[in-house]
């Protein structure tokens, strides 16, 4: 048969075939790398090591200690299809290997002169090969301890264009580091070492999941992420999330694993988002390293070759689980410096544990209440002291520090409230905290009914540009629904008849047209729910007064409703309300 060019169809020769497969699977020397560290993995290594010179367009090694190949393996290894891992299609819905598909030794054959040393016996003997082509040109028996030792050489000398293609040195190096770092976090059991030309650049001993995290990530795990644990029949949810506050501007400290494999999965993504909503800045993103299980006949991961997409049989549960679970994890941490104000149970008016439960906070409502996994409130100063994971140590700060904690508390620049607490100084941005507690007051008011309306003695009349207008026609029932009733009164004219009781104005107009602002900028910010727009335009848009500030009263009563919101430490547009001038910062600084 002929085509379009005249040519008649054949089957492409093998190494042919090959360099188009490389084309999926290997694109850059960072692919090559995974591919050879997840065979070593899957050999059950205990140790890798990784030499890479010329950010792997020269060379790529990758040795291990794991089972090795005998000879007829080692020949059959870079055959495509060839793998030992799976023999009939039956065996996907049971994989517990990184590879399956056979492919990535062919493909490296086929786009660079490869190296091979492997020997499956401890007595040192073993199997040199050498290909180009991806024909095997030299097999010889050698002495090597048992392992595998594989090297790609000249990566895409034969495929000029996808040379070419390749970025800087220093970029694609970057890749083979993010690749190891992905691979090492999976797989804390097994050490890893990586070598840039004579350089180690790291080495990683076998630890666990802590350690890794910590050689990886280089943070104070203790500090900055919080662990979260949950485990369903159907999957097992286990990691670190960051604190808000130490959200990264970029994404790179963000990774999700599925049965130990690194993979990116948008939707899931997306629930983690979803659970920072209005915690962190709309530039920052959350830190997180999230280990799923699950039996493998819930994962399909054959959906791409490179096997970083993959999908699960039922990703709503998951989605719905990840979700509650760090906000959860949030609220319950209170994301921030909340342990600090924890331990500020004196100065709070609260009594002490173990003696009477302490007083019900003034609002319970959950903002991120999720029917199925959320069953109850959580902000109890009792819940989240006695499960807050520093407990231990505040007792012994306790018992340390003499009772500085009820010292005194002053106003700073008319806006802040400073005092001493068992971890330094406490500054608290008292507008802020009013308008997390007004937010949350309107949320949890609007859950099942309307806000209470106070009907006005003198009902107020004003007209509005024509966009306003027509905003305040579309809104009226959702206004109305907090409490806020206004009417239309012929045209752009509209009468105020009633306010959220609570809540007293100057001047109807102006609230109202800065109410709309405030929404329709929430709106672009992406709040679509509109009660939560709604709470938060009316907690930025009720009146503050400076006098209010120099009542002493108030500070405590703003402190204990602080104290009982979901999140005391994010105003909801997600700026910080209060600030830890740490004890161990203040000494360290007055050291010497
Ligand atoms: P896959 O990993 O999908 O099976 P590969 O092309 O990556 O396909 O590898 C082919 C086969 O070569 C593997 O199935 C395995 O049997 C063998 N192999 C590759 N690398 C190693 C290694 N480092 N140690 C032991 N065996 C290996
Ligand atoms: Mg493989």
């Amino acid at each position: 048969m002929l085509n379009s060019k005249g040519n008649s169809i054949r089957k492409l020769p093998a190494l042919v075939a090959n360099q188009i497969a490389a084309g999926e699977v290997v694109q850059r020397p960072a692919n090559a790398v995974k591919e050879l560290v997840e065979n070593a993995i899957d050999a059950e290594s205990t140790r890798i090591q990784i030499f890479i010179q010329d950010a792997g367009k020269t060379k790529i090694t990758v040795r291990d200690n794991g089972n090795g190949m005998t000879p007829e393996d080692a020949r059959l290894c870079f055959e495509r299809h060839a793998t030992s891992k799976i023999t009939d299609a039956s065996d996907l819905m049971t994989l517990t290997t990184k590879g399956f598909r056979g492919e990535a030794l062919a493909s490296m054959a086929a786009v660079a002169k490869i190296e091979l040393l492997t020997s499956n016996e401890t007595q040192g003997t073993g199997t040199r090969l050498e290909l180009e082509d991806g024909i095997i040109i030299t097999d010889a028996p050698v002495s090597c301890e048992k392992g595998t030792q594989i090297t790609l050489k000249h990566l895409f000398y034969n495929v000029p264009a996808r040379r070419n293609f390749l970025k800087s040195d220093s970029v694609e190096f970057r890749h083979i580091l993010e690749e190891t770092e992905r691979l090492a976090l999976a797989h804390p059991e097994i050490e890893f070492k990586l070598t840039q030309g004579t350089e180690e650049l790291l080495r990683w001993p076998a630890g666990n999941e802590i350690t890794r995290i910590k050689q990886v990530l280089g943070v104070q795990l203790d500090t900055q992420l919080l662990p979260i644990e949950e485990f369903t029949p159907y999957i097992s949810i286990k990691g670190f999330i960051g604190l808000p506050q130490f959200a990264l501007k970029n994404r790179k400290d963000q990774y999700l694993f599925i049965n130990k494999r690194f993979v990116r999965y948008p939707y899931l993504h997306h629930a983690i988002l979803q659970a920072y909503e209005s915690l962190i800045p709309e530039t920052h993103q959350p830190r997180y390293v999230l280990f799923l299980t699950l039996e493998s006949q819930h994962v399909d991961v054959n959906i791409h070759p490179t096997k970083t997409e993959v999908k699960l049989d039922d990703e709503r549960t998951a989605y719905h689980l990840i979700q509650s679970m760090v906000k959860r994890a949030l609220g319950k941490a209170n994301a921030g410096p909340s342990l600090d104000f924890n331990a500020e149970m004196g100065f709070m008016d609260l009594p002490a544990r173990g003696q009477n439960p302490p007083p019900q906070p003034g609002i319970q409502y959950n903002a991120h209440y999720h029917p199925e996994y959320n069953p109850k409130p959580e902000a109890s100063w009792e819940k989240l002291f006695s499960e807050a994971p520093q407990v231990a140590l505040e007792e012994q700060a306790l018992l340390d520090l003499p009772n500085d904690h009820e010292g005194p508390c002053l106003t700073y620049a008319k806006r802040y409230l400073v005092y001493p607490s068992l971890h330094g100084i406490m500054i608290l941005d008292l507008r802020r905290a009013r308008e997390r507690i007004v937010y949350e007051h309107f949320l949890l008011k609007t859950v099942a009914q309307s806000y209470p309306a106070q009907e006005l003695l003198f009902p107020e009349s004003f007209e509005l540009n024509a966009a306003a207008a027509q905003w305040m026609r579309d809104w009226q029932s959702n206004l109305l629904h907090f409490g806020i009733r206004i009417e239309p009164f012929g045209g752009s004219h509209f009468i105020l008849y009633a306010l959220p009781s609570g809540i007293e104005l100057k001047d109807a107009k102006n609230w109202i047209e800065n109410l709309r602002e405030t929404c329709l900028l929430n709106n672009d910010l992406g709040v679509n729910d509109v009660r939560i727009n709604l709470a938060q335009a009316l907690a930025l848009n009720t009146t503050w007064e400076e006098h209010w500030v120099q009542n002493e009263s108030n500070w405590k009563h703003i402190r204990k409703e602080l104290a009982a919101c979901e999140n005391p430490n994010f105003s909801p547009r997600g700026k910080p309300i209060q600030m830890c001038l740490k004890d161990a910062d203040i000494r360290n600084f007055f050291k010497s």
